[in-house]
């Protein structure tokens, strides 16, 4: 009995060990743990296709172009950028989506692991255009290259669950999989956002400052895009704000990092 307790715990270990890889361009070595890529890719792609059907989509053709248009513009500049590094392996499985929920109240976006992109109608006025929106979709892509909801989803799975346990349930029970990806993400009743830590906000804010350069739009634009938001977030804290550094260390780290990303732009505009 406690030889199979031990040869489990090993095997855990040896796939948490084995899950690492590292962040393009930030360069920060994560941990992906257990329930891997592939997984957390086809669980996001069933749980953005049942968010989509229970909410309106915009019906303003215009700016779902937009939103279409400024997301493949920025998924063909970062798909050759991960070509070129050594990264396409990291891509694989990902099926992009760029769609606007109907939603004038919610000033917000969002990105689900494999390239799931939605934002909503209330970001909208802010972004004001292809500029605008090019700041958050950089932002979001992000997320999604960075792998952020996948390690989102295993350490909410390795909190709740406890290791040992976890390695079996997940064999057994598939809606805990499910479950999981919904609670990780932060998508509940009220089709809450995703929640991620500082870290992953921090870094999407920097490589989505680079993504936005690289598909040649102007990365000066992300600060000024912050502040519009920051004084313009009358409705409840949006993703961008609630789990963010304070405005003023964004808006610095965002200046810090502009040199290396208008390095980027002069080249790709
Ligand atoms: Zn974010």
């Amino acid at each position: 009995m406690a030889m199979k307790k031990y040869t489990l715990f090993f095997v855990v270990m040896s796939m948490l060990v084995l899950a690492c890889t590292k962040v393009p361009i930030t360069g920060r070595k994560q941990v992906t743990g257990i329930i891997g890529s592939q997984q957390v890719i086809q669980m996001s792609a069933d749980a953005y296709k049942q968010v989509l059907d229970s909410v309106p989509l915009s019906q303003d053709q215009e700016q779902v172009a937009r939103i279409k248009r400024v997301g493949n513009k920025i998924k063909l500049a970062v798909e050759k950028y991960m070509n070129d590094n050594g990264y396409a392996n990291q891509l694989e499985g990902f099926n992009w989506e760029f769609n606007l929920i109907d939603n004038d109240t919610l000033v917000n976006a969002w990105a689900m692991p494999g390239g799931k992109v939605a934002f909503y109608t209330g970001i909208l006025p802010i972004c004001k255009d292809d500029l605008g929106v090019a700041v958050v979709m950089g932002h979001e892509v992000a997320h999604a290259i960075a792998k952020h909801g996948q390690e989102r989803i295993n350490q909410t799975y390795a909190k709740q669950i406890g290791l040992s346990i976890g390695a079996v349930a997940l064999g057994q029970d598939p809606t805990v999989s499910q479950r999981l990806i919904f609670q990780a993400i932060g998508i509940g009743s009220d089709l809450a956002l995703l929640k991620y830590s500082r870290t992953h906000e921090s870094e999407a804010d920097e490589l989505g400052l680079t993504f936005m350069a690289l598909a040649g739009y102007d990365p000066r634009e992300a600060p000024k895009f912050w502040e519009r938001m920051s004084a313009g977030s009358g409705g409840g804290p949006p993703e961008f704000l609630s789990t963010h550094p304070s405005h003023e260390t964004r808006i610095r780290r965002l200046n810090e990092a502009l040199p290396k990303a208008l390095e980027y732009y002069e080249q790709n505009k």
